[in-house]
């Protein structure tokens, strides 16, 4: 998947050009390019804002030099997205749609944003990450940039299924241990060194169900509408759970 993103501030981009997403890179699943929008400003002094028309607080992106980037990127027929807080909010369904592209362009705003032109000329989605607005659209689009890539195949390794994480397998995780086995004088469950996989699956399912239970009943509510199979010591914990006050 390659995506172009056009910011002021490419150099915030080190972040997703390590770890897991770094790795994509280097394999060829991911390319990311960077397009620096002052690099495309025809004035002398790289200027790429100006004041709003009309009044009001802040700076605005000039159309121009994002427009020049836009044709830089070649956009025309792209799906291209603007990070703003007036967007509609990043979900999971949203990341898999996005997954499924073979190409993006992202757009990050500053200041107090960019001329509506490019937004309308470019026919371009705008996304949030959540109702708070942050300086920038580079960490958004980072945000955006991490979590579609998760969904992309071979980006994680084959023992790690994206679908398996909290939210997207329906319910949260269930607490997770490593060594050593005891911790400032807290043991790991002994479920989970028991060897008894049977058993370990149970503890999981019903750690799940618990944390759901009591963090994000939404959550629960929309995983027991769904039609599932469960087995008999699956039902009997599930039973439980709904049963209990937390
Ligand atoms: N004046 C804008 C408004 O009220 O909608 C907010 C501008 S904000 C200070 C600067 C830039 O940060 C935006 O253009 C956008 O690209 C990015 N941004 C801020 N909060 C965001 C959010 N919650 N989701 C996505 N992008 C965001």
């Amino acid at each position: 998947m390659k995506i172009d993103i056009l910011t002021l501030f490419p150099e915030m981009f080190t972040a997703v050009k390590s770890s897991i997403l770094g790795k994509a890179e280097e394999k060829g699943i991911l390319d990311i390019r960077l397009t620096n929008i002052r690099d495309y400003s025809t004035d002398k002094h790289n200027k790429a804002d100006d004041y709003p028309f009309g009044g009001g607080a802040g700076m605005v992106l000039l159309a121009d030099p994002v427009f020049r980037a836009m044709e830089a990127v070649k956009a025309e027929g792209k799906r291209a997205i603007y990070m703003s807080p007036r967007g509609k909010i990043l979900n999971k369904e949203t990341i898999q749609q996005l997954a499924a592209e073979e190409e993006l362009v992202i757009l990050c705003g500053h200041y107090e944003g960019v001329d509506q032109r490019i937004l309308d000329y470019w026919n371009m989605e705008e996304i949030s990450i959540g109702d708070y607005v942050l300086t920038g659209g580079e960490l958004p689009a980072m945000v955006l940039i991490d979590s579609v890539a998760r969904m992309l195949p071979e980006v994680l390794s084959s023992s790690h299924a994206a679908l398996d994480e909290s939210v997207y397998s329906g319910l949260l995780e269930y607490p997770q241990y490593t060594k050593p086995r005891e911790y400032q004088g807290m043991p790991v469950p002994e479920v989970l060194v028991s060897g008894n996989h049977k058993l370990i699956d149970l503890w999981k399912f019903e750690q799940s169900l618990i944390l759901t239970k009591e963090r994000r009943p939404d959550l629960l509510d929309a995983f027991l509408k769904k039609e599932r199979s469960f087995s008999k010591d699956q039902k009997k914990i599930l039973n439980k759970i709904l049963e209990t006050d937390f």
